[in-house]
């Protein structure tokens, strides 16, 4: 098994048509061509290099892409206008009506109503397992089913998806597994392990400045061409293409992401080991008790950490949202969704991200009214930030 994150970014040569260091921005929708002939190849997709619309292609997104298919150490990439656009232009291009998917029970909000309720409109359905579960993860195939959906570390409950054992049920029956990574970039590449699809938000880390909505899909250079195809192509008929200039600011943000990873875990572990140390219930695969702890340190690069994002427990939704209010005072971050952010930013999964997954499924998974998820950002002095949350826990008579 290959741990490499395929960090290999660094080795692009990617600068800009005057030396520029950072590429230029190709601030165009459409591309002259000299020889009409030239436009014809183009539409069939036997022109190398040549650019025709940016709904199909755009040069500034090709750098992103490429410097995404560098460090999952994929073929190719394409980037889109959001995660959720990724996720659904992967899925919608491997599926047909009538066909099937085992889907992770924990995913994220929007993937989860996507996958429930959306897709029932294209007759395709899905099964909902505990993704830690292989045998009820081969069980729920069926001759139907297209893919194994599943994130490597789940939102909000953190189970660990074991990639390696996921890629060989896939592979057995001959279908796709599709991972989004949003939570793990550099610290977990699962196409190295196998994974045939790898889609990002990259809204969340790989950006990292909560400046703009975007995504990309990691994949083989056929299942990237197919999805460009201007007969045939999810991405080119729905269209869901991020704007070049995103591209260029988020190709600027990512060449900082392993020193944002680094720094994101660190902060993190501090916090999930002092809040274990007062007796709090913690969730943070960095812990040894964690119930994904092991599966983490096998797939991982631990040069990177286990990850920014962490959960307490305290019990109720309203005990919650005092805490967190009275945090968001003190200064130690925001009441916000998302995450990977540099300030640290807390919610309460069941009220929020979690909120399309409906009651009893919360319960039946585990999640807590009263979980607030942390993702913890890059303060330079994180003790300083735990004694505010300290004194908050004291002033509530939560410890
Ligand atoms: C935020 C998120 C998404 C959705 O991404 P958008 O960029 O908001 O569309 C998908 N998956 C995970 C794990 C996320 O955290």
């Amino acid at each position: 098994m290959k741990f490499e994150p395929a960090s290999n970014i660094q080795d692009l040569l990617q600068f800009g048509e005057h030396g520029d260091v950072n590429p230029s921005i190709t601030d165009s929708a459409t591309y002259t061509f000299m020889q009409a002939k030239t436009m014809s190849d183009t539409f069939e997709g036997n022109a190398e290099g040549c650019f025709l619309y940016s709904r199909h292609w755009n040069p500034s997104n090709k750098y992103l892409a490429d410097a995404l298919a560098a460090m999952e150490g994929t073929e190719a990439a394409w980037v889109t206008a959001s995660g959720m656009a990724a996720i659904t232009t992967a899925i919608l291009q491997i599926c047909n009506s009538g066909d099937h998917i085992v889907s992770s029970m924990t995913t994220y909000g929007g993937t989860f109503a996507f996958l429930k309720n959306y897709l029932k409109k294209f007759n395709i359905d899905a099964t909902f397992v505990d993704i830690t579960n292989l045998k009820a993860v081969e069980g729920a195939i069926k001759p139907n089913t297209k893919i194994i959906y599943t994130e490597t570390m789940t939102n909000p409950m953190l189970q660990i998806s074991d990639i390696p054992e996921l890629v060989k049920i896939a592979n057995k029956h001959n279908i796709k597994l599709v991972v989004d990574n949003t939570f793990t970039p550099m610290i977990v590449a699962p196409a190295n392990m196998g994974a045939h699809v790898v889609v990002y938000s990259m809204t969340k880390f790989i950006n990292g400045k909560n400046d703009c909505i975007a995504g990309a899909i990691c994949g083989t250079q056929e299942f990237i061409n197919s999805l460009c195809d201007v007969n045939a192509g999810t991405a080119m008929l729905l269209g869901p293409v991020l704007d070049p200039m995103r591209s260029s600011s988020i190709l600027k943000n990512m060449h900082t992401l392993h020193i944002r990873m680094k720094q994101h875990s660190k902060n993190a572990q501090y916090l999930a080991d002092k809040f274990k140390e007062i007796g709090l219930k913690v969730s943070y695969p960095g812990l040894k008790e964690h119930k994904g702890h092991e599966t983490l340190t096998k797939i991982m690069n631990p040069e990177f950490g286990f990850g920014g994002i962490l959960s307490i427990d305290l019990v109720t939704s309203e005990r919650a949202s005092q805490f967190m209010e009275m945090m968001e005072l003190e200064g130690v971050g925001y009441l916000a969704v998302s995450l990977g952010y540099f300030k640290t930013l807390f919610s309460n999964s069941g009220k929020s991200t979690s909120s399309e997954v409906p009651e009893e499924i919360q319960h039946e998974m585990g999640m807590s009214d009263g979980l607030v998820r942390y993702s913890v950002g890059l303060d330079n002095d994180i003790e300083r930030s735990y004694q505010k949350m300290l004194k908050c826990l004291k002033k509530l008579n939560i410890i």
